[in-house]
């Protein structure tokens, strides 16, 4: 194939964010998205929430149809793996139907593959109905093993962990988080960690915390978990939620800087000329607060995804966001903005023991977070605190202040 202005190498949310503002931004030449799944471009979030839930609609995950990305004129190729990063002949090789094909780009080419669910070394982790959730594939079979009422055991009090847990005690009688940390969501503030738990414990759903699993027993399929303390969970199913490993192999191999995903400057740029990686495999070199971070949230897909495909057409340089991300358990929603960090010094708006409130962080002087539970309006208003030094501690701590007014005359001031 020749004459192809970018090749975008992984067709999720940032990469298909990446081809579509390319085009609107009147971005030229061919462009050519390739995936190595069988699916059009999703969004990943739905999995854990409304395709778990039971959503038959897949359609309501999907990012875009056959038509719009006729319309937009970007040539998907599903089912399509990119073996090979050529950075010197600015190509990849790709493998398709055991066919393998040379691509070259005479603009630029993006990374946006993602990465795949972690499986820790644990013995017994490969036995039938232990389960790790990152596809549309992974959700709709878990999805229908989480029929028949079984003891779901899940490994991992992050996000995801905690998510499908709250959606497999809707129909499941026995669900157990175990973690080795000492509380649900440990990157975020201590009492919404604790709203967290009340909300599952108050559902049924049980906790073991600070404790690793040792191993999982089973023959033909999982029948228990054994932890590190000694105790022996019963279970039929076994939910691995404990994060991701960085799809940058293929920068890797072409000899590009990677740490934990593709290093990455302020344009999204790698090591390399003409190559950039954007969305959860790409670590900036310097993000927000000046921390090299990388974050796997839907909205750096998303705002990066398409930052990146504007960049590629207008040379603007693509606006930096603080990190924010959202995550749905049973009817509450947490919002969180910035980069909270344990150890950071905590204003609390609300009562934290009860079920809306936010939290606010600061380290050093500067505010580093802005987190809360069921109070989106709140989360959003602050926004703009993050990174500043604005000595606002009073006005975050009463609930009788008017948040928005109180931010305005330090916005505008500090705009
Ligand atoms: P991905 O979505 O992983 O897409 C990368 C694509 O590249 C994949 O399709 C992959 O198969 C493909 N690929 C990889 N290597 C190759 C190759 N060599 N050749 C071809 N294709 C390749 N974030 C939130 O902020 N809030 C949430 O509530 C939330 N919920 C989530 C729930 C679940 C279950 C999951 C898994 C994630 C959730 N996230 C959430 C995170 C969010 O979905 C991710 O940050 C986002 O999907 C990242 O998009 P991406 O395009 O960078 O990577």
């Amino acid at each position: 194939m020749s004459g192809i202005a970018l090749v975008v190498v992984g067709a999720g949310a940032a990469g298909f964010r990446c081809a579509e503002a390319y085009r609107r931004a009147g971005g030229s030449g061919r462009v050519l998205l390739i995936g190595d799944e069988p699916e059009l471009p999703y969004d990943r979030p739905e999995l854990s929430k409304s395709i778990l839930k039971g959503s038959n609609a897949h359609t309501s995950a999907y990012l875009t149809t056959a038509a719009e990305l006729a319309e937009l004129d970007v040539e998907f190729l599903s089912d399509a793996r990119v073996t090979h990063l050529l950075p010197a002949e600015r190509a990849v090789r790709v493998r398709r139907a055991g066919q393998e094909s040379t691509v070259s780009a005479e603009g630029a080419i993006v990374l946006a593959t993602g990465g795949r669910a972690r499986t820790p070394p644990i013995p017994g982790v490969r036995l039938p109905r232990v389960r790790t959730l990152r596809t549309m594939a992974d959700a709709l079979s878990l999805r229908s093993a989480l029929s028949g009422n079984p003891r779901v055991v899940v490994v991992g009090a992050g996000f995801i962990g905690t998510e499908i847990a709250a959606v497999a005690r809707a129909g499941c009688d026995e669900v157990t988080v175990v973690d080795v940390v000492d509380r649900p969501l440990p990157a975020l503030p201590p009492p919404v960690s604790a709203a967290l738990r009340r909300l599952h414990e108050r559902a049924g759903v049980r906790f073991r915390l600070g404790t690793s699993v040792a191993e999982l027993h089973g023959t033909a399929a999982v029948e228990s978990v054994e932890l590190s303390d000694g105790e022996k969970l019963p279970a039929d199913l076994v939910l691995i939620g404990v994060g991701l490993v960085p799809g940058d192999e293929l920068a890797r191999s072409a000899g590009l800087a990677c740490d934990d995903g593709i290093l990455v400057g302020d344009r999204f740029e790698t090591s390399a000329p003409n190559i950039y990686a954007v969305g959860d495999v790409a670590r900036p070199r310097s993000g927000f607060l000046g921390m090299s971070a990388r974050h796997e949230h839907w909205r750096g897909a998303h705002d990066g995804g398409a930052a990146l495909g504007r960049f590629l057409v207008t040379g603007e340089q693509p606006v930096s966001v603080p990190p924010w991300f959202w995550t749905e358990q049973f009817d509450a929603v947490i919002h969180a903005a910035g980069e909270p960090r344990p150890g950071d010094e905590l204003v609390v708006r609300g009562d934290p023991d009860a079920d809306a409130f936010t939290v606010f962080t600061r380290r050093g002087g500067v505010w580093t977070g802005v987190v809360g539970v069921d109070r989106p309006l709140e989360v959003r208003v602050a926004q703009p605190i993050l990174g500043r030094d604005w000595p606002l501690e009073d006005a975050l701590a009463s609930t009788e202040t008017d948040l928005r007014r109180a931010l305005r005359a330090w916005t505008s001031a500090g705009a």
